[in-house]
């Protein structure tokens, strides 16, 4: 009788303080979730990771897009989505939560552009929603992830003939906040401006799955670095050799199986080509410099940032477009990939920007 008692009264008993672990194990588990958002940026070139200490450029806790529900373990991961698998023992890819891409759903491309500014903008503390709206973004292809890549014309004002096309391109690494942030602000400039000679076509966010990850990251949904997936002349001989070799296999500098293998970097090689622009405006961050490929002539400063030669590597957008297309290619490696520049340096940019272009372009 004493151990039917015993039973009756410590079961209920064991039941709330397994209901009372789980919480607690269910608090802790968010807990985490909301500290994996500090950023945490390299460069082009050194596999140096640099920790931002004022991460002001995205929201950290609560309007971190909401975590999706776990998957279960038996799901079928299309093994494009698992790099991790093709990786050499000791190495992994920087992915927060493995989930399998979503299932392809047709969606009116207004929706699919109010996703990508709902998740932007919870994302990034320097751009709202009505901001992002407000832009007006033409979607054109989905990444992995079922997420939009998008862009923004703005035509040379009517009446008068544009002296050129430039194509301007940011977040190729998601990790990079500000890259997407400081061209949303010029878009808003341009928006505003009386006078626009060139024909612009803006990409605000080449890589949405990296950057919108639970846990930024620099590479795309699959762990490639986009900008060392690009189908430069040196790929096939290079691009694996460099990695192995060079970076010594860093999951941050993976190039992919091959050439333009994934869905951004085809994307932007079409942009490339079906834009065909005069000049290539790219936003990195955080080594503080001006980068440039191609022909001559580099500007000397970008506002504060000033000329510094990275060299080109296999697979990256300034060798493919400089080098192999001969396309002036500038590279603005802002200061902080989390910290905004002041609104004074980030007009300053675009004024530098434009006086060089108006000097290098006008007939
Ligand atoms: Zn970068």
């Amino acid at each position: 009788m004493a151990l039917i008692s015993a039973n009756k009264y410590t079961l209920p008993l064991f039941f709330v303080l397994l209901c009372c672990l789980s919480a607690c194990n269910t608090t802790t588990q968010s807990k985490q979730k909301l500290q994996t958002v500090a950023p945490h940026a390299t460069d082009s070139t050194n596999d140096v990771a640099t920790t931002n200490k004022k991460p002001v450029d995205y929201k950290p806790t609560a309007t971190t897009p909401k975590p999706q529900e776990p998957q279960k373990p038996q799901t079928p991961m299309p093994t494009a989505a698992n790099p991790a698998s093709k990786l050499p023992a000791g190495h992994s890819v920087e992915l927060p939560v493995k989930l399998p891409a979503k299932k392809l759903i047709v969606k009116p491309a207004n929706q699919v552009i109010t996703r990508l500014c709902s998740e932007l903008s919870a994302k990034l503390s320097s751009v709202s929603m009505a901001e992002c709206s407000a832009l007006q973004l033409t979607h054109s292809a989905f990444t992995i992830q079922h997420r939009s890549l998008a862009y923004k014309d703005y035509p040379a004002n009517s009446g008068q003939p544009s002296i050129g096309k430039i194509l301007v391109i940011g977040g190729i690494h998601g990790d990079e906040f500000s890259s997407v942030s400081v061209i949303v602000k010029w878009m808003k400039i341009l928006n505003q401006q009386p006078s626009n000679l060139f024909d612009w076509r803006f990409i605000p966010s080449a890589n949405p799955d990296g950057l919108l990850q639970i846990k930024s990251q620099r590479q795309n949904y699959n762990g490639v670095d986009l900008n060392r997936n690009f189908p430069t002349a040196d790929w096939q001989n290079h691009a694996l050799n460099h990695w192995q070799n060079v970076t010594h296999r860093n999951p941050r500098r993976r190039p992919g199986p091959r050439p333009a293998s994934e869905p951004e970097t085809k994307w932007l090689v079409d942009q490339i080509n079906t834009f065909a622009p005069e000049v290539i405006i790219t936003l990195h961050a955080p080594y503080h410099l001006v980068d440039y490929d191609g022909p001559p002539s580099a500007p000397d400063n970008l506002g504060g940032l000033y000329l510094r030669r990275l060299g080109v590597f296999p697979g990256s957008l300034g060798n493919y477009a400089g080098n192999d297309l001969n396309k002036p290619v500038v590279t603005l490696e802002l200061k902080s990939a989390g910290i905004m520049p002041l609104k004074q340096e980030i007009d300053q940019m675009w004024y530098d920007l434009v006086i060089w272009l108006q000097t290098q372009l006008s007939p």
